[in-house]
């Protein structure tokens, strides 16, 4: 059973990350544990997020990369653990995050213009029933601009395409001004140049000193686009920069049967 097997590869990582304390991490997670229904989806997981760093969730489908996510939102409550948002209880500091979830299969049938979607983004600074200003729809414009998304302002989000729809979100939660961005999967399922316009933008977060955290599909690109990786397959298996924490042997033990040998020294060869 998967909760026995991999706690001696449990490792808090060395470098930076030890360095980082609960009380100064953008995310610190201790003790969590949730369930749906009798089964942990996540168990006794411990996270210290780095900041002004970009890491990658990683584990197998149905690993818990999207509850974690969602629980250190507030979205799904744990069994048990402690969410902490730069030092304070998650209560506090909520307008300081953003989340772009993992692309839903919404129907878009409602008529909804995509510069609407991203001013959604800017509610918190609005309020409800705030008056939205020309300033604003100058920042939910920008916000487009920077993913490359700006000739669409007035279009339907419904008829954009996943990629398009995908970009969107990401300029909504840029228009919310976040230090902490989460983002589920934004790489699934869109073409090459939507890839590389977030994760062009995602840097651009990284290089104003955001923290970004992505749950991440794709085992060949963590190297090039991460600096620090969290391993999970319910619990955690490793946490820490690419180099120490992305190994064969964590690999190994977070996707057991399910990557090839030989493709996983592969992955964890490829890494400089
Ligand atoms: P991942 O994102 O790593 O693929 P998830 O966090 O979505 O994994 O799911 C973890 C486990 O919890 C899976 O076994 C999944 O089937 C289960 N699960 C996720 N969401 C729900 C839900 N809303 N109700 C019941 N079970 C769920
Ligand atoms: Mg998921």
């Amino acid at each position: 059973m998967i909760m026995t097997q991999t706690v001696e590869l449990v490792r808090d990582a060395g470098g930076d990350i030890a360095s980082t304390s609960p009380e100064n991490s953008p995310l610190a997670i201790r003790g969590l544990t949730v369930t749906y229904g009798e089964k942990p989806a996540v168990f006794s997981v411990d996270m210290t997020v780095e900041p002004g760093k970009m890491t990658a969730i990683i584990g197998p489908n149905g690993a818990g990369k999207s509850t974690l996510l969602k629980s250190a939102l507030g979205i799904v409550p744990p069994v048990s653990g402690r969410v902490q948002v730069f030092g304070r209880p998650l209560e506090a500091m909520r307008a300081r995050i953003a989340y772009v979830p993992q692309r839903a299969s919404i129907d878009w049938d409602f008529p909804t213009r995509v510069i609407d979607v991203v001013m959604m983004g800017l509610y918190r600074e609005l309020g409800l029933l705030g008056r939205i200003r020309g300033h604003h729809r100058t920042v939910a414009r920008d916000c487009l601009d920077r993913v490359g998304m700006g000739d669409f302002a007035d279009r339907q989000i419904g008829q954009l395409s996943g990629g398009q729809q995908q970009r969107v979100f990401l300029a909504r939660a840029l228009a919310q001004d976040a230090d902490l961005y989460l983002l589920d999967e934004p790489f699934a399922g869109v073409d090459a140049a939507t890839e590389k316009a977030i994760i062009t933008v995602l840097k651009s977060l990284r290089a104003a000193g955001k923290t970004v955290v992505v749950v991440h599909h794709d085992l060949a690109t963590v190297a090039e686009y991460f600096d620090n990786v969290f391993l999970i397959n319910t619990r955690k298996v490793a946490e820490g920069p690419v180099a120490e924490a992305f190994t064969a042997e964590t690999l190994q033990a977070a996707y057991g049967g399910r990557l090839a040998t030989a493709q996983i020294d592969q992955l964890a060869a490829a890494k400089v």
